[in-house]
């Protein structure tokens, strides 16, 4: 797993740059629930291995990198902290 490590208020503000019609307080709320998820050991719906939050948070569902993305590069993704 590479991904690259960003605090959710970082992350946040990225998030708002790609997606002007969201809000700054909505996204930090949903990451934050996700981290939360994954620190209570949650696990991939479709596979069981640990979440990848940040992708948990707007995908819908709780699941790791891969089954989220379907791709395994995933050099260019993040993981909130
Ligand atoms: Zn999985």
């Amino acid at each position: 797993m590479t991904l690259k490590l960003i605090a959710i208020n970082a992350y946040a503000k990225k998030h708002i740059k790609n997606n002007p019609g969201d809000k700054i307080h909505d996204v930090k709320e949903t990451v934050k629930d996700a981290v939360k998820r994954q620190k209570d050991g949650a696990s991939c719906a479709v596979c069981g291995q640990p979440i990848w939050a940040l992708g948990s948070a707007f995908s819908g569902f709780d699941g790791c990198f891969t089954c989220i993305t379907g791709e395994s590069d995933d050099s260019a993704d993040y993981e909130v902290y």
